[in-house]
């Protein structure tokens, strides 16, 4: 089936035509700066990518509209007309805990979608947008499913999820850990179950998502046990540029002695925190480990600080599971990062980890990167949430 996978952000809209009986990824492309002036960049693999700079963009419709445009295109397009594509399947944010898994879009999804901004709102209103776009420009016939990232946390038990606040924050606000990056977190452990050959149900999973954002889940007989971000994607690790967990006493302290004000305090934690924040240089590891390299201490103390932080959580939830069958490493820095990957393990042999640091020099490709007499298997498995996203639409469609 060809499915169209979309993830609309507040101001772009990235879109990837897969199909879901071969996996392949027939075409994909990423509309920016929708409402302002419009920019589109889109890509059919074996051809060149195609930069259509000045597509007018008013509103998510017109960036839909560009997109099924470039698909039939006859010469760079990929599909002959609009009606082979059978279904979308939309990347949500928030669920709540209204959704536990994907669903087929109707009139009472959406009220809920809707009841959900609250939670989330500069993420939920956009995909509201992509979705609403999609029936408009696609007609009300093409059947939609939305995929939430906090969905497959949703098995978490309360002891993971309940914060330690007065109760009724939790019964009457919606307060609580929900978790992000479940998508990537579900993909990558089933793939770990195929590639160990045994049921995902026997098995006890650390998955780190190691990105811009990063996130880590425990993962016990393919359900989500424990995860490190919690009412928002702001918890948890030290990331690119968002701090992690943080004493909330600091705020005060900061707020009173700079001057700032709550939006002030929270877009320094969002955006100038992490390791950009610790090193100064920059939320890239590119750049923190070649600056590390030449010398520069607080890049080296960035990336020991992120490593620490994840070396704590695969400790932790390695306790909360009563053991770990296999660690995995996915996205940007899990997939790329082989120097951060060692570091991340060294010192755990102590609890049956040990890599082998042959297999562990790649990059981007599934492997097995812990020594073979390893107890704990290390794993790389790049991570794949728009083949999720189009699986999940075409079993629901
Ligand atoms: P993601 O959010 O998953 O796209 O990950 C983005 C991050 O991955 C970037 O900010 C980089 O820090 C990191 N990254 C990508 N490629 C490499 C690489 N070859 N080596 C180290 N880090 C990388």
């Amino acid at each position: 089936m060809k499915v169209l996978v979309i993830n609309a952000g507040s101001s772009s809209l990235k879109y990837q035509l897969l199909d879901t009986d071969s996996r392949e990824v027939l075409a994909k492309g990423l509309c920016e700066r929708i409402g302002i002036d419009g920019k589109f960049t889109y890509k059919a693999p074996g051809k060149p990518t195609v930069d259509a700079a000045d597509v007018a963009m008013p509103t998510h419709a017109e960036a839909i509209q560009a997109v099924l445009t470039a698909l039939v295109d006859p010469h760079g397009g990929v599909i002959s007309s609009m009606s082979e594509i059978e279904a979308v399947g939309h990347r949500v944010v928030h669920g709540g805990e209204t959704f536990a898994c994907s669903v087929k879009i109707d009139g009472k999804v959406m009220a809920a979608l809707e009841e959900n901004i609250p939670l989330a709102p500069l993420h939920n209103p956009a995909n509201i947008t992509g979705i609403k776009a999609c029936t408009a420009v696609m007609g009300p016939n093409v059947p939609q499913v939305a995929v939430f990232d906090t969905a497959f946390h949703q098995t978490m038990p309360p002891v993971a999820y309940t914060y330690p606040l007065p109760y009724e924050y939790y019964e009457q606000d919606k307060v609580r850990r929900y978790g992000f990056h479940g998508t990537s977190h579900r993909y990558v452990t089933q793939r770990a179950a195929d590639m160990l050959g045994k049921p995902i149900e026997s098995l006890k999973l650390i998955s780190c998502h190691l990105g811009n954002g990063s996130s880590i889940a425990a993962v016990s007989g393919g359900r989500s046990v424990d995860t490190s971000m919690g009412f928002t994607p702001l918890a948890g690790l030290p990331m690119g540029t968002r701090s992690g967990d943080m004493d909330a006493g600091v705020l005060e302290y900061l707020m009173n002695k700079r001057g700032m004000d709550i939006k002030e305090m929270l877009s320094v934690l969002n955006k100038k925190s992490g390791v950009l924040g610790v090193s100064g240089v920059s939320s890239d590891f590119r750049d923190l480990c070649s600056a590390a390299e030449k010398g520069d201490k607080r890049s080296e103390l960035a990336l020991d600080l992120f490593n620490y932080g994840v070396k704590k959580y695969i400790g932790a939830y390695a306790a909360a599971m009563g053991g770990v069958d296999a660690v995995i490493f996915t996205a940007g820095v899990g997939e790329n990062d082989a120097q951060q990957r060692l570091a991340i393990a060294s010192g755990l042999e102590f609890m049956g980890i040990k890599m082998d640091p042959d297999a562990n020099n790649i990059r981007g490709k599934e492997a097995i990167i812990s020594a073979i007499d390893s107890k704990v298997k290390v794993l790389l498995i790049p991570t794949n949430e728009e083949l999720m996203i189009a699986l999940d639409t075409a079993e629901l469609a």
